[in-house]
Order: structure tokens, then sequence, then C-alpha cells
């Protein structure tokens, strides 16, 4: 089984906090969606298992594509490589890109699962930090969502945000669990160098949130979301029922994926692989049959240091017995000294053969895999 990741590198403007590479030539997406599809046809043996359990759209901002263009390149994917009939295929989409007669024709080529960028509801931080969309944008695009035929809603939530208070927190919460929405994921803000947030805090703009910001507000969400009922399957994301991401399953799961578009990474359990960084050039590439990337092959060291990085801060943990016949004797010896050290510490659950991350101790999974990493 493998995974397939589609990258859309274009957005209208550029939000105060983000250092993704993207740009706002609208025109070049014709370009670039042939580019797309010519890009899978060329990279079609990349994947030695045929069949696709998920399709990812991501972005950037994927709902600037029509269904169309999205059609074009699930057409090339279908031709290529064996779709699973009940794949999982997510688009990414703004709020102010959503609209009924949007999301029927989406369906109508494949799409089944949208994720919704909201990052936060409250109007002011969104003006702040240059957001397309108002908190009123946001609620009538999950209306319009809940009368669609796609159920399967995520919602992207970013917290630890300068401005955004615990109360307007928990009240945007409060708002978002009325709706039908099946995931969430709710990533801590990071303050890059590229990003416009960080010269606003430099010249004290905006006042950066500290650690117990940070800790807090994650509990907020974690014991919002828990009493709603969803699992949290990763530190960072909660799903209702079966609705956890296979995409994100598969990336923490170490399936191989081909990643096309520009900056988008492949994996195939031997190397990783990235393209490079230049809308332009990625369509001038391809337009010649040249594929520009960039690999790095794995060692057994880079093998296991992913493997418990990715294990712990999921609710999968870490197989004794999958380190022990997957590693050299030295690295297993390394993981069973590392555990052994930390036992005592208390952050492990351990069951039969499997070592997890205690619920209470996700935040810290980073920190924990560190100690075990070789
Ligand atoms: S946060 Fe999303 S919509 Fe905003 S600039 Fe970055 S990729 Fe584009």
């Amino acid at each position: 089984m493998s995974g397939l990741y589609v990258h859309i590198p274009f957005c209208n403007e550029k939000c105060h906090y983000c250092d993704f590479y993207s740009g706002n030539q609208l025109y070049l997406i014709e370009d670039y969606v042939n580019a797309i599809v010519h890009e899978i046809a060329l990279r079609e043996s990349y994947l030695s298992d045929k069949e696709i359990n998920t399709i990812y759209f991501g972005g950037g901002t994927p709902s600037l594509l029509s269904f169309v263009q999205i059609f074009k390149i699930l057409e090339e994917i279908r031709l290529r490589f064996t779709v699973k009939s009940d794949a999982e295929i997510t688009l990414e989409c703004n709020p102010e890109n959503i609209n009924f007669d949007y999301l029927v024709r989406v369906a109508s080529v494949g799409i089944n699962r949208i994720s919704l960028g909201v990052q936060f509801l409250d109007d002011e931080v969104l003006r702040k930090f240059n957001r397309q969309h108002s908190k009123s944008l946001i609620l009538n695009s999950l209306n319009v969502l809940g009368s669609s035929s796609i159920q399967n809603v995520s919602v992207d939530l970013i917290y630890s945000v300068p401005t955004i208070s615990d109360k307007s927190l928990v009240s945007s919460l409060e708002l978002l669990l009325t709706y039908d929405i099946k995931h969430f994921s709710a990533y801590s803000l990071t303050i890059s160098k590229n990003s416009k947030l960080f010269w606003k805090i430099r010249s004290g703009e905006v006042v950066e949130n500290d650690e117990n910001d940070f800790v807090r507000q994650y509990w907020l969400i974690n014991n919002a979301l828990i009493t709603a009922g969803y699992i949290q399957y990763e530190v960072s994301n909660y799903a209702k029922d079966s609705f956890v991401s296979r995409h994100n399953l598969a990336y923490w799961n170490q399936i191989p994926y081909l990643g096309v578009g520009v900056s988008a990474h492949s994996y195939n359990l031997h190397s990783r692989q990235w393209n490079s960084l230049n809308i332009k050039k990625y369509i001038r590439n391809l337009e010649k049959g040249i594929i520009d990337v960039d690999i790095e092959t794995l060692s057994d060291i880079d093998k296991y240091n992913e493997y418990v990085i990715l294990k712990l801060r999921t609710f999968h943990g870490i197989s004794n017995n999958y380190v022990k016949i997957s590693f050299d004797s030295k690295i297993y010896s390394h993981f069973c000294e590392s555990i052994n050290r930390m036992k005592g510490l208390g952050h492990f659950d351990f069951i039969g053969d499997m070592i997890f991350s205690k619920n209470s101790d996700l935040l810290l999974a980073d920190y924990l895999a560190k100690n075990l990493m070789f």
C-alpha cells in the first residue's frame, strides 16, 4: 500500500505567520497542473507497490484549483497507479473557496475528504495575520460542508498565537464543536525567520507567547476535544471513530509515498527525496522531461531514529520486537539500555511487546524520543 501527495504552492496572499514556499502567480496554475501530470507519468516507477490508499492535495491553497484541474491530476494518478475504491482523497481548502457548487464538482471527481484551514476564529486575529476570511465566512463554509456529500471534514487550528486569549480559544472550540467535524489538527504556532510575524515580534509590534501559554492552550484544546469524544491518535491530531487520517498514518507508519510538485517530499523505505523549490523552474524542467530532486539515502541509524520519533508521537507506540528484528544488535542494545534507563521516570506505558508515551506525557514525545535516538 502506498500514498500520494500533490503539492499546490499557490496562495492569494501570504499569511503573516507562514513560512511555507508559496507564490501568488495564479496565472501559472494551468501550466503547473500540466507539469504535475507530467511528473506523475515520469515517476510512475518510484513506488514498488502501486496500490494507492491515500491521495492528499496540500499546499499552499489547493482549493484554488478548479475541479477540472483536480480531475486532470487524479486521472493521471488513476492511469499510472491502482487507486483503491475506498481510498481517502483529501483536498486542503481555505474557507473563502468553499461553496456548494465547488464541493459538488470536486466530489464528482473523487475528493472525499476536506481539510479546512480555519486556524483561529477571532476576526481581529484573522485580520492581523492577513488571513483571507472572517469568522462568519468560516462558519458559513462549515454549514455548506455540512449540507454537502463530503462528510469527512477535518479542521486545522493554530494555538499559542499572540493575542488569542484562553477565553477566546475555549469559546472558538465550543462553537466549532457544534458542527459535525470528524477530525481536528491543532498545531502550536512556530515562528520562523522567513515570516512577517518574526519581524513584527522583533520590532515589538507583537508580543510572543511563552512556553506556559503553549502548554496551557495545548491542554485546553486537548480537554475540550477528548471530552467531546475525539481520540488523540498523535500529539497534534484528534479524530472521531474511524476518521483517523490515512494520509497522516501513512506518514507516521513509514508507508512509502510519492510527493509531486514543487518542494514535495517522497519516501520509499530506503531514501527520502524532495523536489526543488522554484515554481517557474519546476514547470520549465517538466516541459523538458527533467525531474530535479535531491536524495538522502537513509542509514539504519536514520531509520531507527525516525521510527522512535514517529511512533512515540502516535497511539501506535514502539514495538520492542520490531526494533529487535529490523536493526542490528548495536542499535537494539542501545534501545534496550535507553528504555531501561528511562523506565523509572514513568513516562511510558508498557503493554506486552509495545511501549507507548503515556497520554499525559504525549507533549514530551519529542523529548522522550531524543533520549532513545542513536
Ligand atoms: S498559511 Fe496557508 S494560506 Fe496562508 S500563506 Fe501559508 S500556505 Fe498560504
